[in-house]
């Protein structure tokens, strides 16, 4: 047996409690692990949290988060409007024909689309289902094959030619174009398949070789955006 003073005692006691101290708490290895996504699940509450109290600020729509100067758009229907005196919900989502149209898309700040700038009446043409192939000297780049480009239409008219389209469809458009003063502005989209392999036409007394493109599902736009100038080959416009 070994004898102990009262000091030795105590400062034996002082390094147990010490060392009790120190010793780590064991913790079943079940608990000590957190729960599969639980980082997750506290990030998503919080944004969820701040999109709500978003949502209470009057003209921000409470399922897509549009607003005035971020709206949806629809390639028939244009930008969003409000559809309840609140303010808090827009017409892109409310209305189901609208919400479910794979040609919306909502809050489209900043969003870039192709354009395609078009001789009248050929673009009022297009945008309407008259005209059944866009000709053109270049073939259309790949990357716009099966993708909606907006048609935009010139400030230029141009002649009928028989071999581009119909004379009754082209006199309809064209008193259209001309009585509305439909120029510089985007009238609708189109979608065009890959080109045609050229063909050589003669255009104001030159032979041509031009490509045919054919013209998929057109859109005509129900109030067409003004003031827009024109450009060469397929350009793009940000919202
Ligand atoms: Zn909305
Ligand atoms: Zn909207």
């Amino acid at each position: 047996m070994v004898l102990m003073t009262t000091t030795e005692l105590l400062h034996f006691v002082g390094i147990r409690i010490f060392w009790l101290n120190l010793t780590p708490k064991l913790i079943p290895i079940s608990k000590q692990m957190k729960p599969v996504g639980h980082g997750n699940e506290e990030r998503k509450i919080k944004v969820k949290l701040s999109f709500e109290r978003k949502c209470k600020m009057k003209g921000v729509c409470k399922v897509c988060g549009c607003t005035w100067n971020n709206p949806c758009f629809n390639h028939q229907h244009g930008f969003c409007w409000w559809a309840n005196k609140e303010q808090d919900l827009c017409s892109h989502c409310a209305e189901e024909l609208l919400s479910k149209d794979p040609n919306t898309i909502h809050c489209v700040n900043g969003m870039v689309f192709p354009v395609l700038s078009v001789h009248q009446p050929y673009a009022l043409m297009l945008v309407e289902g008259k005209k059944e192939f866009e000709y053109r000297s270049w073939k259309l780049p790949k990357q716009y094959i099966g993708k909606r480009i907006f048609i935009h239409a010139t400030r230029t008219l141009t002649y009928f030619d028989p071999q581009f389209a119909e004379k009754a469809a082209f006199d309809e458009c064209d008193q259209k174009a001309i009585v509305y003063n439909l120029n510089s502005m985007i009238l609708g989209s189109v979608i065009f398949d890959e080109s045609q392999e050229p063909t050589e036409y003669i255009v104001e007394g030159q032979p041509k070789q031009l490509y045919k493109w054919p013209v998929l599902e057109p859109i005509k736009l129900i109030k067409p955006l003004a003031n827009i100038p024109g450009k060469q080959r397929i350009w793009k416009i940000q919202f």
